[in-house]
């Protein structure tokens, strides 16, 4: 239904010069160093190094930075006028938030009155909780043969096998980090798509054909993030799987896995403009639906940590037969926010033993820098690496609800805040 793939977005997040009071703290918050301004002046975007992570947008006392793509009433058009399935992938950081924009207390799970209302406006549900599963197989998978030939020292049955140590690659802002100013990282990224992007070829490819009976551009898929970089992500014009599929399979066409994002702040708002109130809303249990099933490792997704612990245990399972019972995660002394852990497994076919070293980092100037700069050198001690951009995962994502104050001010998350 949206037709031509739009070209890749040049910027997410703009500062408001009318509101802007030159207090410099965004350059504190901003991964990238992409903001310019002398104390007391204007400050401005770098579109060029900005990550549009928008964690400059979520901790400015005075609301300058502003989210500029806001497709809430076209995501309503869509859904009123019913020519299309309008199909909804809704991230796990967003149902531990959008209460909050509902007067719920902070953190509450929200899930099934989520559904209820996604249901009552519309939207069909997918469920990024299942797509993250995909995505833990799909690392997990390339982490595996990477391990078996350059640990177990089998020959490779691959002949695209990347590096060691391998890098996550479900945080867009993080990836473009690494293309912009690390490009010698790039071959040491893991090729899975990120969940939401999964659920876009999935939605227009098994769900178009077998769930919803309809043609891939009937479908109009639209992410559901606690990011402001997933529009970005959404809009890079390398992402459309699902239909490379179909016009190899005889149906050719030109349309995006995911047409638009919008952020919890945006299905807040649009579940506003529609009156539907998350308290009052009728609940709706979605897990039986095809598209809506998942496991614990999907959930756990939008926490540091989450991704590693998901894509280590299938590795585990896959190499040794087992269950890893726990996985125990020390801090790295001298970096800041970096957490490790080595888990010690015998391969089920050679016997050998081996010992894998991860690590797990979130904030991209202090942690994760000193992390590429040890790969880049050889020095690498560890198999496998997580990098989130925001502090402490998705949960505190660019596109979650704003506290008045900025997250900065609430005391309970200034364990994960950078300076701590
Ligand atoms: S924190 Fe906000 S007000 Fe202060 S300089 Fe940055 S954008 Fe301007
Ligand atoms: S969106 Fe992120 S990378 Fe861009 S200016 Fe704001 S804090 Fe910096
Ligand atoms: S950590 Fe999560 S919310 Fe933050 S930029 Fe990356 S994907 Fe988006």
């Amino acid at each position: 239904m949206r037709g031509l793939q739009a070209k890749e977005r040049s910027q997410v997040v703009e500062i408001n010069s009318k509101v802007c009071k030159g207090c410099d703290s965004c350059k504190t918050f901003c991964p990238a160093d992409a903001i310019a301004g002398k104390y007391g002046a204007v400050h401005k975007i770098d579109a060029e190094k900005c990550i549009n992570c928008g964690q400059c947008l979520v901790n400015c006392p005075f609301g300058a930075p502003q989210d500029v793509v806001d497709p809430v009433d076209t995501v309503i058009e869509k859904l009123k006028s019913g020519e299309c399935t309008v199909v909804a992938t809704v991230a796990p950081a967003v149902r531990v938030a959008i209460g909050e924009e509902f007067g719920m207390t902070t953190g509450s799970l929200v899930t099934e009155k989520l559904y209820g209302a996604l249901n009552k406006a519309g939207f069909k549900i997918l469920d990024t909780n299942l797509t993250a599963d995909q995505t833990i197989m799909e690392e997990g998978m390339e982490l595996i043969a990477k391990i078996r030939h350059y640990v177990v020292e089998e020959p490779a049955q691959e002949d695209h096998l990347g590096p060691l140590p391998q890098y996550t690659s479900c945080c867009p802002a993080w990836i473009k980090f690494a293309e912009a100013n690390y490009p010698q990282i790039i071959p040491h990224l893991s090729s899975a798509k990120s969940p939401m992007m999964m659920a876009g070829s999935l939605a227009k490819t098994y769900g178009a054909k077998e769930v919803w009976k309809t043609g891939p551009e009937s479908i109009y898929m639209v992410g559901i993030m606690p990011c402001t970089a997933k529009k970005f992500e959404a809009s890079r014009p390398e992402f459309s799987s699902a239909a490379d599929y179909w016009t190899k399979h005889g149906q050719p066409g030109n349309y995006p896995d995911v047409d638009t994002v919008l952020t919890t702040r945006d299905l807040a708002r649009l579940f506003k403009i529609l009156r539907i109130d998350l308290n009052t809303v009728e609940e709706y249990d979605g897990h039986n639906d095809p598209l809506s099933a998942y496991s614990g490792a999907g959930t756990i997704f939008g926490n540091t940590g989450g991704v590693m612990e998901a894509a280590l245990r299938t590795a585990y399972f896959v190499i040794t037969g087992k269950e890893l019972d726990i996985l125990p995660f020390e801090p790295v002394r001298g970096l800041k926010g970096v957490k490790e852990a080595s888990v010690k497994m015998t391969d089920s076919k050679t016997g050998k033993e081996i010992i894998l070293k991860v690590a797990v980092a979130h904030g991209i100037k202090e942690n994760v820098v000193p992390l590429i700069e040890q790969t880049v050198d050889g020095k690498s001690p560890y198999h496998f690496i997580e990098v989130m951009n925001c502090p402490g995962g998705c949960v505190n994502g660019g596109g979650q609800p704003i506290n008045p104050m900025g997250t900065s001010w609430i005391d309970k998350y200034k364990a994960i805040l950078p300076w701590n």
